[in-house]
């Protein structure tokens, strides 16, 4: 093992961000590739936003896709505990160092004068910031007030100068100190907030490199300030790209999906989701356009130096281009396995394992995810042959479709039993006897049988149809159709 430490801490509430999905993915490939640890922390310190069972289902989800940690809530290696609300005695130890050097300090207004406060802030054209009215009070009147009154305690930001962020992905970031607040550090009810906890633990559990989200690193330069006033050594930061919805804004629910738990119960499969995901926001450079990556080949590829910028886009249509070739890479078991589950919401019948198996080669080509298997098997549970295209009929209705679908059904009824093999030699004697070939001969059968002009392989859907099922449709094509 290396030295490298990196660290994934969700704040677990319910279910899991596509978001979030993305910055464990590059923790645990960076982690891989550099022969590092990966550890996975649970940062639950805001109890408001506690869900019950949140935390299993976040590990249940980044299990699937096979994002595993090194050090966990159960397996905490040598600095554990790895759940926050757990920790919370050594929070408070390093909120008392800094107030007795002078770093942090009490805060005692209520929610209502700084409520008060922001409104005349705003009334007057300013931006809202606390305006530090506690920073300098008496310490002697705060211990005795600290007794009795309801506190935070505040972080005591310089009110000049800068704080520069070094970052892997945007380089150098310089903020003002003069617009920071007085960052809250701990909470009336005792509780580090997420600022506070996540320094100090990342110091404690030796993080090497911080990579989350771009939405964290407004909070960046407090946590610099931190590490100075602690006097510790920073980590390497590496903030990743927003996600974007098509028209460039925040990726939000309102335009789709945002939650992993989303994706997988519409159907998509683990492998195609992490290689598009490894791909929103990093590419592999070196000149290539390869996209499809497995796992190992992603740890391989990985490097945070080509982490773009700007935002990534996610592209859903990229996404179920992505998942219909992973589909198709799927052996028969391993795809009878996978639809199996979704067959059976479509209200197919899945008993007969052989049948089963046939209906999910059949549709295996023409799926991008399980839950298309509503649509793609509807033939395979009709009676009644349908036909609403215009193009599928059309090809009823010239002139040699009648001779093809007579022959055919004679020919087949001749027969004991219809299967893919003998439906070759039918096709071929019709050709030889009748004159008729190419799209004339097989069009029609697959208008007849499929009710429709493109539609899976014919030899797999006869062999999921059967002798009995093809002579039924045939004759209904021919009475209602031809
Ligand atoms: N708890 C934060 C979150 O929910 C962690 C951010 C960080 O990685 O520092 O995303």
């Amino acid at each position: 093992m290396s030295d490298v430490r990196v660290r994934f801490a969700p704040s677990p509430t319910g279910f899991v961000h596509i978001g979030s999905l993305r910055t464990a993915l590059y923790n645990y490939l960076f982690a891989k590739k550099n022969n590092g640890t990966c550890v996975l922390r649970i940062e639950d310190t805001d109890q408001a936003r506690f869900v019950e069972g949140a935390i299993e289902n976040l590990i249940d989800t980044m299990e699937w896709p096979g994002i595993s940690f090194d050090e966990s809530i159960d397996n905490p290696g040598d600095y554990g505990p790895y759940k926050q609300s757990k920790r919370l005695d050594i929070y408070k130890k390093y909120v008392q160092q800094l107030m007795d050097e002078d770093k942090a300090y009490p805060c005692f207004a209520t929610s209502e004068e700084l409520e008060k406060m922001r409104e005349e802030q705003i009334a007057a054209g300013q931006d809202p910031k606390y305006d530090g009215r506690y920073r300098d009070y008496p310490k002697d009147k705060a211990e005795q007030r600290m007794k009795t009154d309801q506190y935070v305690v505040r972080l005591k930001v310089p009110q000049t100068g800068e704080t520069i962020v070094n970052d892997i992905v945007r380089g150098e970031v310089v903020f003002q100190n003069e617009v920071l607040d007085d960052q809250v550090i701990l909470k009336s009810d005792g509780f580090p907030t997420y600022h506070l906890a996540n320094v100090v633990d990342d110091h404690l559990m030796k993080i090497t490199h911080v990579i989350r989200g771009e939405e964290w690193l407004p909070s960046t330069p407090k946590h610099v300030l931190l590490y100075q006033f602690f006097r510790w050594d920073l980590p390497q930061f590496a903030h990743l790209p927003l996600l974007l919805n098509e028209d460039r804004s925040k990726l939000s629910k309102r335009q789709g999906d945002v939650a992993v738990e989303d994706y997988r119960s519409k159907g998509f499969l683990p492998q195609a989701l992490v290689n598009f995901v490894a791909l929103i926001g990093w590419s592999p450079g070196d000149g290539t356009d390869q996209e499809i990556f497995s796992m190992e080949e992603l740890i391989e590829a990985f490097s945070l130096e080509r982490v773009n910028k700007a935002g990534a886009v996610f592209d859903i249509s990229k996404l179920e281009w992505m998942n219909g070739y992973y589909i198709r890479t799927l052996d028969e078991g391993q795809l009878v396995e996978f639809l199996q589950p979704f067959l059976e919401d479509a209200g197919i019948d899945t008993s007969d394992k052989e049948k089963t198996a046939k209906i999910c080669l059949a549709v295996q080509k023409r799926i991008e995810k399980a839950t298309d298997v509503k649509t793609a098997a509807k033939i395979f549970i009709n009676d009644v042959l349908e036909i609403d295209e215009k193009e599928a009929l059309d090809i009823l209705k010239e002139e040699t479709a009648r001779a093809v679908l007579e022959t055919f059904l004679e020919k087949v009824n001749t027969l004991g039993h219809l299967d893919s093999d003998a439906f070759k030699p039918v096709m071929k004697e019709i050709q030889k006897e009748k004159g008729i070939k190419g799209p004339f001969l097989w069009k029609p059968v697959r208008v007849a049988l499929t009710g429709a002009e493109s539609g899976p392989d014919l030899p797999l859907v006869i062999d999921v149809f059967g002798k009995e099922k093809v002579c039924s449709f045939v004759q209904q094509a021919l009475e209602k159709y031809v």
